[in-house]
C-alpha cells in the first residue's frame, strides 16, 4: 500500500529463532579483506614483532640477577636496563602502530559491507520492504556491521596476539632452559582446562545481553519515533510502554548480574593460577639451582614470563572455537542480506526507452501479492498519452496496486503492462522509472533544506528552474516567507510543515523531474479550501500535457478526467466519461450519489 499504512510494533527477529547451521564461507571473508591485505599483514608483522620485544625485560631482569649485580658492575647494570626502557619504548610505539592499522582494516571493511549492505537494500523489491520489520533491517545496517570492527579489530586480533604471544615465549623458555620450561608450562593444562565450559557459558550470556540490549534499543527506538510517540500518545499507553521497558530492563539486568559473577569466577580462576604457577616454578626451579643447574635469575625472568605472557593469553583463549565461529557467524548474518534477490533491473536485451510519449496499456492483467489471494483480475485498459485516467471506486478495490504495477513497484503474474507498445517487462527498470512521476497522499520529505528536497528529483535543476517549479506548484511564495527560504530544513518526514504544504513541495519536486507519466493519489482528507484551491490548480498543471492515473477522491477531478475506470474487487467493472457512467446508472452512478456528491466542488 502507497499511503495510509499506519505504524505497527515490531517485535524484532527471534534470537530464539534457531539459524540454519551453515558452513562458514571463508573464501567470501577472505574477499573483504583482500583491499586491506597490505595493512593487515602489517598488523600481523607487528603482532610478531612485539611479542619479541616483549621478551626482552624479562632476559634483561634474569641478567641483571646473574650477572650485573653479582659482578657489581653498574655500568652493566644500566645498559640492562636501557635495554628494558628501550623494550617498553619500542612495544609502546608498536602498539600505536598496530592500532592504526588495525583500525584501517576493521573501518574500511565496515565502510564497505554498509555500502554495499545499504545499496543492495535500495535494490530489493517494495514487497521486501512491506513485509519485513524496519527494526530488523535497520540492526542489520548498524549493529551487525558495526559488530564486524569487533571482530575485526577485536577478536580476530585478540586470537592472533594471544597465540603468537604464547608461542614465542614457549620457544624462548624452551631454548633458554627447557627443564624449567617444561616445569613452567606442566600446571597450564590442569588450570586452563577447566576454564573452558565456564568460558562458554560466559559467551552464551554475552551473546543473550547482547540481543536483550538489541531489544531494548528497538523499543526506544520506535516508541520515540515521531509517529510512535504520537500513537503511545493518543491511545494513552504511557503506562503500559512503561512497564514493558521495565521488563525488558529487569531481564537484562537478570543477564548483566548472571555475566558478572561467572567473570568473578574467572578471575577467581585466574588470581589462583596466578599465584600456584609461580609457587610450582619456585619448587621446580629452586631445587634446580639448588643443584646449579641454573641461576636464580632466569627462575625470576620465568615467573615474569608465565604470568605475563603464558597464563593470562592462555586464559583469554579458552573456548576460542565458539568465539571464532560465532565471530564469523557476524559475517554470515550479512551475507545472508547481500544474498537476497534484488529487483531484477536489467533483464536480458533489455530496451532503454529514452523519453517516451506516453501511451499505456494494460492487457489482461492479473496480480496476486505473495502470500495472498489474487488481488486484481483480468484488468484491460488503455490510456492515450498526454490524457488523464482517473481510477474510482470502493477502498480496497485494487486501485492504488493497479497504478503500483506500472512502475513495476510488483511483478504482474498474468498478462502485459505496455508503455508506447513496449511490454514494461523488457524494459530497462531505470529507465522505466524515469518516465514516471509519482505524487502519493503521504507525501516523503528528507530532513533536509527545501531546495535540497527538490533537487532529489533533478540533482541539476537551476536555482530558475526550482523557483518556476515552485511556482508552478504554487508553494514558491510560501517558502519566500520562510526566514531562511530555501534552504529551511523541513524536519523529520517534512512535520514542520502542513500537510497541503507538504503536497505542494512533492507537486514541485515531480514538476522539476518532468516524466511524461504521471501517477496521482489524491489525499482524501479534506483540507480548508485555500489549500485545497492551491494544490488542486498546482495539480492541474503538472498533469498538463501528460499521461496521468489518477486515484481520485475529488469529484473536480473525476468529471474532467478524460476517461473513468471503476474498479471494484480488483476488475474495472465500468468505464467511460461522467456523463456516459452516470447514464448507464450503474456502479459508478451509486458511488457519485454516496461518495462525490457532498465534497464540494472546486
Ligand atoms: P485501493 O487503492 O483501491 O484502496 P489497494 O490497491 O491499496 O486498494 O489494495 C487492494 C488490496 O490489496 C487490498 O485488499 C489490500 O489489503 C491489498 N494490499 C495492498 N497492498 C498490499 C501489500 N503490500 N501486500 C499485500 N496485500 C496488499
Amino acid at each position: 500500500m502507497m499511503s495510509g499504512h499506519g505504524l505497527m510494533w515490531s517485535n524484532m527477529y527471534d534470537p530464539e529463532k534457531p539459524r540454519v547451521r551453515r558452513r562458514i564461507d571463508w573464501r567470501r571473508i577472505r574477499s573483504l579483506f583482500s583491499p586491506y591485505w597490505k595493512q593487515q599483514s602489517l598488523v600481523f608483522i607487528i603482532i610478531v614483532f612485539s611479542a619479541i620485544v616483549g621478551l626482552v625485560p624479562g632476559y634483561m631482569t634474569a641478567r641483571i640477577i646473574d650477572s650485573a649485580l653479582p659482578h657489581h658492575s653498574f655500568h652493566e647494570l644500566t645498559v640492562d636496563v636501557g635495554f628494558i626502557l628501550a623494550a617498553a619504548v619500542i612495544s609502546m610505539a608498536l602498539g600505536v602502530a598496530q592500532g592504526y592499522f588495525n583500525s584501517m582494516v576493521g573501518e574500511g571493511i565496515m565502510r564497505d559491507l554498509r555500502t554495499s549492505l545499504v545499496s543492495h537494500l535500495h535494490r530489493m523489491p517494495l514487497s521486501f520492504f512491506t513485509a519485513t520489520k524496519t527494526g530488523e533491517i535497520m540492526n542489520r545496517v548498524s549493529s551487525d556491521v558495526d559488530n564486524v570492527d569487533g571482530v575485526v579489530t577485536g577478536t580476530l586480533t585478540t586470537i592472533v596476539t594471544n597465540i603468537v604471544m604464547i608461542s614465542t615465549t614457549l620457544i624462548a623458555m624452551l631454548i633458554w632452559n627447557w627443564r624449567l620450561a617444561l616445569i613452567s608450562t606442566i600446571v597450564v593444562p590442569f588450570m586452563v582446562l577447566p576454564l573452558g565450559p565456564v568460558g562458554r557459558k560466559m559467551y552464551d550470556v554475552r551473546k543473550r545481553t547482547r540481543e536483550q540490549r538489541d531489544r531494548i534499543e528497538s523499543i526506544t527506538q520506535e516508541t520515540l519515533s515521531i509517529s510512535g510517540i504520537t500513537l503511545i500518545k493518543s491511545f494513552v499507553r504511557e503506562a503500559y510502554e512503561r512497564s514493558r521497558f521495565y521488563k525488558v530492563g529487569t531481564e537484562l539486568m537478570d543477564l548483566e548480574i548472571r555475566l558478572a559473577m561467572i567473570g568473578r569466577w574467572f578471575i577467581a580462576s585466574v588470581t589462583a593460577m596466578v599465584v600456584v604457577g609461580p609457587a610450582i616454578v619456585w619448587l621446580g626451579g629452586g631445587w634446580l639451582a639448588l643443584q646449579g643447574a641454573l641461576d636464580v635469575g632466569v627462575i625470576v625472568a620465568f615467573i615474569g614470563y608465565i604470568q605475563g605472557r603464558l597464563y593470562g593469553p592462555a586464559a583469554a583463549l579458552v573456548g576460542i572455537q565458539v568465539q571464532i565461529v560465532s565471530a564469523l557467524a557476524v559475517f554470515e548474518r550479512i551475507f545472508d542480506y547481500l544474498d537476497m534477490k534484488t529487483e531484477r533491473y536489467d533483464v536480458p536485451g533489455a530496451i532503454h526507452l529514452g523519453e517516451v510519449r506516453g501511451d499505456i496499456a494494460f492487457k489482461n492483467v492479473s496480480f496476486t501479492y505473495e502470500g495472498r489471494e489474487q488481488i486484481l483480475q483480468g484488468i484491460s485498459f488503455s490510456i492515450p498519452a498526454g490524457k488523464v485516467a482517473a481510477f474510482v471506486g470502493p477502498s480496497g478495490a485494487g486501485k492504488t496496486t493497479i497504478t503500483q504495477l506500472l512502475p513495476r513497484f510488483y511483478n504482474i503474474s498474468e498478462g502485459q503492462i505496455c508503455v508506447d507498445g513496449h511490454d514494461i517487462a523488457t524494459v530497462g527498470l531505470e529507465s522505466l522509472r524515469e518516465n514516471i512521476g509519482i505524487v502519493t497522499q503521504e507525501t516523503y520529505l528528507f530532513h533536509d533544506s527545501i531546495i535540497a528536497n527538490l533537487r532529489y528529483s533533478r540533482p541539476d535543476a537551476t536555482l530558475e528552474q526550482i523557483h518556476e517549479a515552485s511556482r508552478a506548484a504554487n508553494i514558491h511564495d510560501f517558502i519566500e516567507t520562510l526566514p531562511q527560504g530555501y534552504d529551511t530544513i523541513v524536519g523529520e518526514r517534512g512535520h514542520k510543515l502542513s500537510g497541503g504544504e507538504r503536497q505542494r513541495l512533492a507537486i514541485a519536486r515531480v514538476l522539476l523531474k518532468n516524466p511524461r507519466i504521471l501517477i496521482l493519489d489524491e489525499a482524501t482528507s479534506a483540507l480548508d479550501s485555500e489549500n485545497e484551491a492551491a494544490i488542486q490548480s498546482a495539480l492541474e498543471r503538472l498533469m498538463r500535457g501528460r499521461t496521468s492515473l489518477v486515484i481520485a477522491h475529488r469529484l473536480s477531478t473525476v468529471v474532467n478526467a478524460d476517461t473513468i475506470f471503476v474498479v471494484d474487487g480488483g476488475r474495472i467493472v465500468e468505464s467511460g466519461s461522467h456523463e456516459e457512467l452516470l447514464a448507464r446508472n450503474g456502479v459508478y452512478a451509486r458511488l457519485y450519489r454516496t461518495q462525490f456528491r457532498e465534497r464540494i466542488p472546486t
